[in-house]
């Protein structure tokens, strides 16, 4: 089979925003699109933040115009899933569970999950008041009381966020002490609409499955196991999230927390002409928008690369 010029794999705004940069750009691009089709959005409901609407839509449409889009251009997209890669070889192999693709470039836009909690009720309440992103789903909150479950800087920058929009932020971990940064600790604990309950597990979310929404969460404390119920209009888990990089240790730069390593204002990668955009290097932003952003960056930096390689 002749080799690509760019191979992306991974479907969400990260991906698709690099095909149809590529594809515009008469690379022919492949997307290889992974288990998921279109990544965490088609597991969203409303999205209110993409620029470009005034009312709501729905994260599963947008991708699908994504999708239309980039093969509107001439992108291939093949559903397939990556299993493993060869970038020792150039072009490069990207081996599926279907077959074996050579390519003179490849994105990794293969995104990150939330980490769940796993207990009842949250996969039900998913996008009916359970939510992994207080800056796309916040609003739905205001003036309400929401919960947010976590200790790490992800956990202390939503609350201090939801402070701003809520009514009352109560948060939960399951220690005494948090692990974000004392910085951030400081502003927490200055705001007086939130709490901390501390030494506290969730194991339930109770709601309404007719109406779908989300009335109060059952907790344990871990040290003397005690059960309460607090009342909550919205509960944002936020204890993590994990880059889909597995395939890609010891084949790139990874660092410490498993996101794939780009050079500073750059989706390049330690490996010339293998760049990476999206999810699965930013755990700061994390947003549809900044994704899609990357996305655009790393196929302006593949054409480059290409054109330097006499590649066309
Ligand atoms: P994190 O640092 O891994 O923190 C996860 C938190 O969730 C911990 O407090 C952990 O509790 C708790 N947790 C994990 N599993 C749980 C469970 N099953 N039940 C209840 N609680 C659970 O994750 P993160 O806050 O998302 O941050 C990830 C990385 O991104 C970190 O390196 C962080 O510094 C970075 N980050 C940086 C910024 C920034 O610089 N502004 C912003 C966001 C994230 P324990 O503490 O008990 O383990």
């Amino acid at each position: 089979m002749k080799a690509k010029k760019v191979l992306i794999i991974g479907s969400g705004p990260a991906g698709y925003a690099a095909a149809i940069y590529t594809a515009r750009a008469g690379l022919s691009p492949l997307m290889i699109s992974g288990l998921e089709p279109g990544g965490q959005l088609t597991i969203t409901t409303d999205v209110e933040n993409y620029p470009g609407y005034e009312n709501p839509i729905q994260g599963p449409w947008l991708m699908e115009q994504m999708k239309k889009q980039s093969e509107a251009f001439g992108t291939e997209i093949v559903n397939d899933y990556v299993i493993d890669v060869n970038f020792n070889k150039f072009p490069f192999e990207v081996i599926t569970e279907k077959s074996i693709f050579s390519s003179y470039s490849v994105i990794i836009a293969t995104g990150a999950k939330a980490k769940w909690l796993g207990i009842e009720g949250e996969q039900e309440f998913k996008g009916y008041g359970v939510s992994a992103c207080a800056t796309c789903d916040g609003f739905f909150f205001k003036n309400k009381s929401v919960v947010v479950v976590g200790g790490g800087n992800t956990a202390v920058e939503e609350a201090i966020f939801l402070s701003n929009i809520c009514k009352q932020v109560t948060l939960i971990h399951r220690r005494n002490s948090l692990r974000a940064d004392k910085i951030l600790q400081d502003r927490l604990f200055d705001k007086d609409n939130i709490q901390v309950i501390w030494n506290h597990e969730l194991k339930k979310i109770i709601g309404d499955s007719k109406k779908k929404n989300i009335q109060q969460i059952l907790i344990k404390n871990v040290d003397n196991q005690n059960e309460n119920t607090v009342k909550l209009d919205g509960l944002f888990v936020a204890i993590g999230h994990k880059p889909a990089t597995e395939i890609f240790l010891k084949k790139l730069e990874i660092d410490e927390d498993g996101y794939i390593f780009t050079k500073a204002d750059s989706t390049k990668t330690n490996i010339e002409g293998v760049f990476a955009a999206g999810d699965v290097t930013d755990k700061i932003y994390r947003q549809a928008v900044t994704a899609a952003g990357m996305g655009c960056m790393s196929a302006l930096e593949a054409e480059k690369f290409l054109s330097l390689k006499k590649i066309s």
